[in-house]
Formats: structure tokens, sequence, C-alpha cells
């Protein structure tokens, strides 16, 4: 019975192995397609001027056509002090491109785009997780409220809600987590002037 199992086993593993093994030969074509790509257009006849398929190549290029340079889109966003970044370039040649893409500038300011992209996406995530943490809280608190209990009782309550894996709640060990009863009390009157705002509204309508 074990042997069935285990030959079970193997043929799963063996599936998998060769699913792995055609993403990375997939991959492999693409890389070695996109190469061959880059060395055709790069041993293109020599034309004089600026080469549109330069753009598919460094995607950080830009070409601004009725001045006739070149920039770079990092380098300028990061105001670097080089050709590509200031004033733009006319060295219409592959290799003031490549050069261009290996220097001190230029290398700083991809590491710096990364860094930035990687901030926004950290920021805009905990944004949205401590909207969803004071909203949780102000259900809470409206529940305590509507149930007249004490909003002395509030991080206790929030501490159950913990323990029972609610997913809105950020960690107890976050700085900013608006749950002793000082918060509890702005949020709460917050609630009730809203409450009040919208019952006059109707009063008047
Ligand atoms: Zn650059």
């Amino acid at each position: 019975m074990d042997e069935i199992d285990d030959n079970e086993f193997n043929v799963i593993d063996s599936d998998l192995e060769e699913t792995n093994t055609n993403i990375n030969k997939k991959q492999i074509q693409k890389n070695i397609n996109f190469k061959k790509k880059k060395t055709r257009l790069l041993i293109k006849k020599k034309t004089e001027g600026f080469q549109e398929e330069w753009l598919e190549i460094y995607k950080w290029l830009i070409y601004d056509s009725s001045k006739k340079l070149m920039f770079c889109s990092l380098c300028k966003s990061h105001k670097k002090l080089n050709r590509f970044g200031k004033e733009g370039s006319k060295n219409f040649k592959t290799s003031a491109l490549s050069e261009h893409a290996s220097t001190k500038d230029h290398t700083d300011a991809t590491n710096l785009e990364i860094s930035r992209a990687e901030f926004i996406r950290v920021s805009n995530n905990s944004i949205d997780k401590a909207q969803n943490h004071i909203g949780s809280l102000m259900k809470i608190i409206f529940w305590l409220a509507e149930n007249d209990i004490s909003l002395n009782k509030l991080s206790e309550v929030v501490k159950l809600c913990r323990i029972l894996g609610c997913p809105q709640l950020i960690s107890a060990s976050s700085t900013i987590n608006y749950e002793n009863n000082v918060s509890g009390r702005e949020i709460l009157s917050a609630i009730s002037i809203s409450i009040e705002e919208t019952i006059w509204n109707q009063c008047l309508k």
C-alpha cells in the first residue's frame, strides 16, 4: 500500500518538475529572443540621427523631436546634473546610451526610483490598513454606546476582537492605534456629531 502511495507522489512530483522546467524554458527562450532583438536593432545599418528603436531598448530614454535632444526620464526626475538629465544629448550613438546607463548618476536614479515605488506601495498599503482599523474601532465604540457599556472597556473589547482574529485591526504593538478611552471618546463624539447632522438634515428637508 505504502509503495503505491509513494509512486503516486513520485508521479505528481515529476509532473510539477516538468511544469517548472517548462516555465524556465519559456523564460530562457524569452530572454534569448529579447537579446537577439536587441543585437539585431543595435547592429542595424548605421543611420544618422535618432533611431526610434532605441526607445524600445532603453525604457528610460525620451526623445524631444522638436529640439532633437535625447533625455533620460530617470535622471531628469531625480535632478541629476548629467547631460541626459539636464540639457539633453545630441550624441546619437548606441554607445553613448549604454555608457549613460552604466554611469553612477543613472544607477543612483534607478535605485531611487525603485525605493520611491516601494515607498508609495508601502504607504498606500498602510493608509488602507489604518482606515480599516479606525472603521472597526468606530463599529466597536458605537456598539458599546448602543449597549450602555463604558468606553473604559474599549481596550478590553479590542483585545477580545484580536483574540478572535479580527483581520481589520492593526497589531497592538503599533504606535498609533487609537484604542485608549480618550481617543474612544473623540471617535464617539465624531460619530454622534455625524448622526446629529444626518438627523438635522432629514428634519430640515
Ligand atoms: Zn539616466
